[in-house]
């Protein structure tokens, strides 16, 4: 069996440990004499490993326990309406900040559901930056101010928390989550889908503080209330139980490896070894602001755009994949998320010189 690197923005590479135990535990999972995927989500050993993911989850995070961690489905997207559904609460509108494709998806749904008032935006930087703090309008009257803390197409990432005051700060943190320590009491509510640094496609974490749950607006549904989840512990239909159950592997194999200080250094390293030699190379570029390049996700180009297809057929061979970048920026981008190993971006950066010297 010969593993890729894969270099997926998601759903992507998963802990090699975490496949091997989940492909032993797969028929019979610890003597129950039955595999996860057909337990009932109500019996004891489902609970079990449920509440193992989630006391691992809040131990990785140090969640605090004002906060509620809610496991549900839809994505990160139908956060992008659940949560002016539930956290508008009256008010008249809520403050976003704008740094590119995610943000502008958020922005647009909560436009649907009320007011959405973009108070900083980096677009005249063509999101290749994030707003300075002193330049975000922010309305105290605001029903919460939502951001993207990583840009996963651009490749942008606020490496500092916002302050937002009194008003609760909400981020979708899909393509960041767990990438380093977290201070989760500054957030009113964090969500992220799984498929990066969580576990499979399916699974959605939310992580949102008690005295938010309860106010969603007259009408909305049961499925997209967070009380009725919050309420039922993320049970009130049935939970994706199989991406619950390789969530939990993720969290317990971030454990072993340190918890999150060990991973953020990691995550640290390989980012900079990958910029550092993109920007030395005179060859590929990466256009965003040093000060906000984002650690999980690496876009780059070459110098000549008729050359990408031969980069990617040779990375292909040398066992890189999916290193082709978003279809709106085109160009690469290496996505270099928790359980990609140090090794693969070392064989990357390796393949990228002997790419450069044999181009001709
Ligand atoms: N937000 C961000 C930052 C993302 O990277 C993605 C997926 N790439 C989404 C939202 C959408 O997530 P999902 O497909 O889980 O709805």
């Amino acid at each position: 069996m010969a593993r890729v690197y894969n270099f997926s923005a998601g759903p992507a590479v998963l802990p090699e440990e975490v496949l091997t135990q989940a492909r032993d535990e797969l028929v019979d999972w610890r003597s129950s004499g039955m595999s996860v995927m057909e337990m009932s989500h109500r019996g004891k050993e489902f609970i079990s490993i449920a509440e193992k993911a989630e006391a691992d989850l809040r131990e990785l995070l140090a969640i605090p326990a004002s906060h509620k961690v809610l496991f549900l489905q839809g994505g990160a997207t139908q956060q992008f309406a659940m949560v002016p559904m539930n956290l508008l609460r009256g008010k008249k509108s809520a403050d976003y900040v704008n740094t590119g494709q995610w943000s502008k998806k958020a922005i647009s749904e909560a436009k649907k559901l009320g007011a959405a008032n973009v108070v900083a935006t980096s677009e005249a930087s063509n999101f290749t930056t994030v707003p300075a703090p002193g330049a975000w309008k922010l309305d105290p009257n605001a029903a919460y101010v939502h951001y993207t803390p990583n840009e996963t197409i651009g490749g942008v990432e606020f490496h500092w928390i916002p302050d937002t005051g009194d008003v609760p700060l909400v981020a979708d943190m899909s393509s960041t989550i767990l990438s380093r320590p977290l201070d989760v009491a500054r957030y009113g509510l964090i969500y992220a889908g799984a498929q990066k640094n969580i576990g499979p496609a399916g699974l959605t974490i939310v992580i949102v503080r008690e005295d938010l749950i309860g106010g969603a607006a007259p009408g909305t549904p049961s499925m997209m209330d967070y009380r009725i989840h919050a309420e039922n512990g993320s049970m009130y239909n049935t939970p994706p139980t199989y991406a619950w159950y390789i969530a939990g592997l993720v969290f317990e194999w971030l454990k072993r490896r340190g918890g999150l200080k060990a991973m953020a250094a990691v995550n640290e390293r390989k980012a900079k070894k990958l910029y550092d030699y993109i920007d030395a190379s005179g060859f590929y570029r990466n256009p965003v602001d040093p000060a906000c390049r984002s650690w999980m996700n690496v876009p780059f180009t070459l110098a000549d755009a008729a050359l990408d297809e031969a980069f990617l057929k040779g990375a292909k061979g040398a066992g890189l994949v999916q290193l082709k970048g978003h279809r709106s920026v085109g160009g690469m981008r290496a996505s270099i998320y928790n359980a990609m190993p140090e090794a693969g971006v070392d064989a990357l950066i390796d393949y990228m010189k002997t790419f450069v010297k044999n181009k001709g």
